[in-house]
């Protein structure tokens, strides 16, 4: 089953893409070694993407409450440095967010050359949870012309050609949805509630929530219709199975990395003379009986 949602298709999440796949031979078992090894690339590219400094990556994951992207932060980012990963959640937006045009928080978050950013929940909540409960889009003040039918169409492209900047300027997006079924979703929130150390993770407002599931859905198949472009595609992921999302997940980022194929600077034979002198000097400086560990 491919992931990729084709530039172009019309996406009807219910149909097209199964929650619960999986392919047959694989086993949970097996998932352990298959995600330590994604890991342990990923951490490697990582330190190249750092030492080239050229490309940024960007990583936004979108799913409902309980889809498990806090799981997929903590075991796919498990190993890489925390000095070049920068994760950001966007909650409700605050005073000073609204006064402003609607993808300004979200620009303020993005990674710098040599980053890996990544996005909990991201600038695709504008066309899904504003587009679900309007009322958000009221608070957003914008002028009175701007707000009829077309704002969503209008958003698609403004995010498109965002995208489509970004990209062109040497940042790559991973945009993930990890889909989940409103059966997975039920349980998951009985978890929540019946185990004590993850009551904080549930609130009841998570349950009005899921009685716009199909509001949700709507909004989510036309959004992967809208926004899976050439330069920033969309991937869904199955994820009632939370070692398989998190497989995937890494897969689509190790992926990404593996195309940008970053590598450490060349040092040009000037600056490897000049760094020999320099090791001569240090050796020179050695105390009587220092040992040689150049
Ligand atoms: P959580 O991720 O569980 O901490 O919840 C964050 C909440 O913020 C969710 O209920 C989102 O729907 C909400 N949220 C995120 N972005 C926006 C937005 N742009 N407008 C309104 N609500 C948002
Ligand atoms: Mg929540």
């Amino acid at each position: 089953m491919p992931l990729r949602v084709k530039p172009g298709s019309k996406v009807n999440i219910g149909k097209d893409f199964d929650p619960r796949y999986k392919p047959h031979s694989l086993k949970k078992k097996d998932g352990v070694e298959l995600l330590q090894n994604g890991i342990a690339l990923l951490a490697d590219y990582q330190r190249r993407l750092a030492a080239q400094d050229t490309y940024g990556v960007l990583v936004c994951l979108q799913a409902l409450d309980a889809g498990g992207k806090d799981g997929v932060i903590r075991h796919v980012m498990s190993g890489v440095n925390p000095q070049g990963v920068q994760v950001s959640s966007f909650k409700v937006p605050s005073a000073e967010e609204l006064n402003h045009d609607y993808l300004w928080r979200y620009a303020r978050r993005l990674p710098t050359r040599g980053e890996i950013g990544i996005f909990n929940r991201s600038h695709y909540e504008e066309v899904l949870v504003v587009r679900v409960h309007p009322e958000n889009l009221d608070r957003q003040k914008l002028p009175e012309k701007e707000k009829g039918e077309g704002v969503w169409d209008r958003r698609y492209r403004e995010i498109n050609n965002w995208e489509r900047y970004l990209s062109d300027n040497g940042f790559r997006l991973v945009k993930l949805f990890l889909n989940i079924s409103k059966e997975e979703q039920r349980t998951r929130f009985l978890r929540r509630i019946e185990v004590p150390e993850r009551n904080w993770k549930f609130s009841s407002a998570d349950v009005r929530e899921r009685e716009h599931w199909d509001d949700y859905q709507h909004a989510f198949s036309e959004m992967l219709s809208a926004t899976s472009t050439r330069w920033a595609p969309w991937y869904v992921i199955p994820a009632d199975r939370k070692w398989f999302a998190r497989i995937c997940a890494g897969a689509v980022l190790a992926h990404t990395l593996i195309d940008i194929d970053p590598q450490y600077p060349e040092v040009s034979e000037n600056i490897r003379r000049e760094l020999g002198k320099v090791a001569a000097e240090l050796e020179r400086e050695a105390p009587e009986g220092a040992s040689g560990d150049l």
